[in-house]
């Protein structure tokens, strides 16, 4: 899990910097306001711009010890560019995933440590997710929505710490996911998101700066997809 600069800097959308690498179609930034995806959030959407262009930034992909930022069109473009993320969309997902925490917070309380098994937000303002729930009764993750939306409203701030590898797998439930550990960073370390008094978890995503900058979360649907996925779908209200 690379350290981005949207985790030091999740305000700064816009960025003014320069092409350190070109290929037709993609380019590598010397600094980057994207989030170019992973944990089941999606990439950030937006442009780049420069003299007289502009061209829509439309995937990432990491290589070469570089991050790639897929363009819209097959040019190649050189020099100082501005860097802009697409607010609304990013705004959207950052709210979303934090109400997937929110609900991972609460199914891991009340459902004996259960584990995430997968995770995937959606652009229509819904997310799912999975959990490793094999006896669990599906009305008691409904019941759920109301203790989600009570958390959204008691505004718990949300902050960051960074802890080395070894410690964060010896702490039981700081690394949710059932099958993954997230990979440190170059210096050893994963970062990890606390909702204070609520849940600390690994977490390279980005979330609000508090619960309460969310709209109220509701509870779709609930699936059984085989033993080990329980698939709870969520949706932003409105
Ligand atoms: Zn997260």
């Amino acid at each position: 899990m690379p350290r981005y600069f949207c985790h030091e800097h999740p305000e700064t959308l816009t960025v003014q910097t320069r092409v350190v690498d070109a290929r037709p179609g993609a380019v590598a930034l010397e600094q980057t306001p994207f989030f170019p995806g992973g944990g089941g959030q999606l990439a950030d959407r937006g442009v780049l711009r420069w003299n007289g262009g502009e061209v829509a930034v439309i995937g990432f992909e990491p290589g070469d010890g570089r991050l790639w930022h897929r363009l819209a069109a097959p040019i190649e473009i050189a020099g100082g560019v501005e860097a802009v993320v697409d607010p609304a969309f990013r705004a959207m997902m950052t709210e979303l995933h934090t109400g997937t925490h929110v609900l991972n917070a609460l199914v891991y309380q009340q459902f004996q440590g259960a584990l995430v098994t997968g995770a995937q937000l959606n652009d229509d303002g819904t997310a799912r997710m999975d959990f490793d729930l094999p006896d669990a009764d599906n009305d008691r993750l409904r019941a759920l929505e109301p203790g989600i939306n009570d958390l959204v409203r008691q505004d718990l701030p949300i902050r960051y710490t960074y802890v080395p590898l070894t410690e964060a797998t010896a702490v039981p439930g700081l690394i949710r996911s059932r099958s993954v550990a997230p990979p440190p960073g170059d210096d050893g370390t994963i970062r990890i998101v606390e909702i204070v008094g609520l849940d600390r978890q690994a977490c390279g995503g980005t979330h609000l700066a508090s619960t309460a900058r969310s709209r109220a979360l509701k509870i779709l649907k609930i699936d059984n997809k085989g033993r080990h996925n329980r698939r709870v779908k969520i949706g932003l209200h409105g």
